[in-house]
C-alpha cells in the first residue's frame, strides 16, 4: 500500500533563533545481506536498483529548490545506510556532486560516506575521495572472523584490513571505524584484541557500541529461545572501562557516550544531531528536523520510488513539535556529549533551562551523583555515564 503523503506548506517554516548551519543526510537502504542484530531500515539485495538513485536525485533537486534550503548553508553531508557503497564509487560521487551543485555548502564542509569492507576497493574509494568525500566511516564491528560470522556480517577480517589500507591509499585522512562489544562469545580479552587491531590502523575516529538486542531481529528470536549467550553485565562493564582506558592512552578522546576522536576529528554531522540542530534527511525512511518540523519519508524503497516517479512527495509523517518537547529532546540528546549542554544555548533557543524545567527530578539526579550541574552547564558524571539510558529516561 502506498501511504498518503502529508500536505505541508514548507514556506511557513521559519528559522529558529540561534540555529546552527544544518546537515544533509542521504539514506541508501540496501545491504548485501542482513546482519543478525540489525534493526536499521535496510533490505538485502545483490544489485541495488538504479531507480532508487534516480528517485533520490529527483528529491535532492526538489528540496534544493525549497526556500528553507535556499536560505541556508549546509555544514555537512552524510551518506549512510544500509551500505551506501553497495553502489559503485562513480554513482556515489555523482550523488555528492549533485548535492554540492544543488545546495549551498560551506567551503570546508564535512562529507562522509558509510561503507562496509567487502563493498570497497582502492579504485572506487579514489573516485569518492576525488569527488569531494573527505571522511570514510567503515563498519568493521569486530577484528575476528569467528565473531564476524556470529554477527552474520558479510565480510571477513582480511577484507576489513584491506579496506582500511585501500582507504589510506585513496587519500582518506579522516577514517572512522565502527566496532561493537558485548558480543555473543566475546571475552574482555577478545575485545581488547579487537581494539588493539583497530588502533594499529591509527584511525582518526572510533565508534564503539555495546550490542543491544533489538526486537524482531534474528538475535532477539535466539534470546527468546534461550539460544544466545551474551557476556554477563559485569563483563560488559569491564569491556566499556577497557575501551575508555585504551583509547585515551592512544590519544582518542571520548566526546560522546560511544564516540572517540583525535583532536579536531569529532564527527561534525553527528554533533549537529546531538545538539538537536536542523537537518534534512532524504531517501527511504529518512527523517528531517526543519526548525521544529519533524518530517519522515516512507520507509520502504519501492513506495518511495513509486511516489517520486508519480511526481508526489514521498512523505510518511510530518508534525510540528511543541517547544517543551523540543527542549526535552535537546537535553536528552545533548547529555550524550561528555561536555554536556549549555544553559545559555537552551535559554536562547527555548527560553527554558534544565534546573527551572525539571526542578526536583534534576536535584535528585544531582544528589545521586549522576549529573553535574554548574552555573551554565549540565552533564553526566563518571557515575552517570554507564547508566546514561536510565538517567536520560527520567528527563524525556
Ligand atoms: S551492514 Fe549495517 S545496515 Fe546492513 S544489515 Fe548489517 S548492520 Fe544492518
Amino acid at each position: 500500500m502506498v501511504p498518503k503523503p502529508a500536505i505541508i506548506d514548507f514556506t511557513v517554516i521559519t528559522p529558529a533563533s540561534g540555529e546552527e548551519p544544518p546537515g544533509l543526510y542521504l539514506h541508501i537502504p540496501f545491504c548485501k545481506s542482513r546482519c543478525a542484530y540489525c534493526s536499521f531500515n535496510s533490505y538485502a539485495c545483490q544489485s541495488p536498483p538504479a531507480a532508487y538513485l534516480a528517485a533520490l536525485s529527483r528529491q535532492i533537486r526538489y528540496w534544493a529548490g525549497q526556500q528553507w534550503c535556499r536560505e541556508r548553508t549546509f555544514a555537512t553531508l552524510f551518506i549512510g545506510g544500509g551500505t551506501p557503497t553497495i553502489y559503485g564509487g562513480s554513482d556515489l560521487a555523482g550523488l555528492v556532486r549533485l548535492c554540492l551543485e544543488s545546495f549551498n555548502f560551506a567551503a570546508e564542509a564535512e562529507i562522509t560516506v558509510e561503507a562496509n569492507p567487502n563493498t570497497v576497493n582502492e579504485q572506487g574509494l579514489t573516485v569518492l575521495r576525488r569527488g569531494g568525500v573527505n571522511r570514510l566511516s567503515l563498519g568493521v564491528q569486530a577484528f575476528s572472523d569467528r565473531l564476524l560470522v556470529g554477527l552474520g556480517r558479510s565480510h571477513t577480517l582480511a577484507e576489513a584490513d584491506a579496506a582500511i589500507t585501500a582507504a589510506r591509499r585513496a587519500g582518506f585522512a579522516n577514517i572512522n571505524l565502527d566496532l561493537m562489544y558485548g558480543l555473543p562469545g566475546q571475552s574482555s580479552a577478545a575485545w581488547q584484541d579487537s581494539l588493539a587491531q583497530a588502533l594499529a590502523h591509527a584511525p582518526e575516529h572510533l565508534a564503539c557500541y555495546e550490542l543491544t538486542i533489538e526486537e524482531e531481529t534474528p538475535f532477539a528470536r535466539l534470546v527468546d529461545k534461550g539460544e544466545l549467550s551474551l557476556p554477563a553485565e559485569d563483563e560488559a562493564l569491564a569491556m566499556a572501562d577497557l575501551t575508555h582506558a585504551l583509547l585515551a592512552q592512544a590519544g582518542l578522546q571520548r566526546y560522546e557516550i560511544s564516540n572517540y576522536a583525535r583532536p579536531g576529528f569529532q564527527c561534525r554531522h553527528n554533533l549537529n544531531y546531538w545538539r538537536n540542530g536542523a537537518y534534512l534527511g532524504l531517501g527511504a525512511g529518512a527523517v528531517s528536523c526543519l526548525s521544529g518540523f519533524r518530517v519522515s519519508m516512507v520507509r520502504e524503497p519501492e513506495p518511495f520510488v513509486e511516489l517520486v516517479q508519480r511526481g508526489e512527495l514521498p512523505l510518511d509523517e510530518a508534525e510540528c513539535l511543541p517547544l517543551a518537547a523540543r527542549f526535552r529532546e535537546s537535553v536528552v540528546m545533548g547529555l550524550r556529549m561528555l561536555d554536556g549542554i549549555s544553559f545559555a544555548r537552551l535559554q536562547r533557543q527555548f527560553g527554558l533551562t534544565p534546573p527551572g524545567y525539571y526542578g526536583k527530578i534534576l536535584e535528585e539526579l544531582h544528589q545521586q551523583g549522576l549529573v553535574a550541574v554548574s552555573q551554565d552547564n549540565l552533564r553526566l558524571t563518571k557515575a552517570g555515564l554507564p547508566v546514561a539510558n536510565q538517567v536520560l529516561a527520567r528527563l524525556v
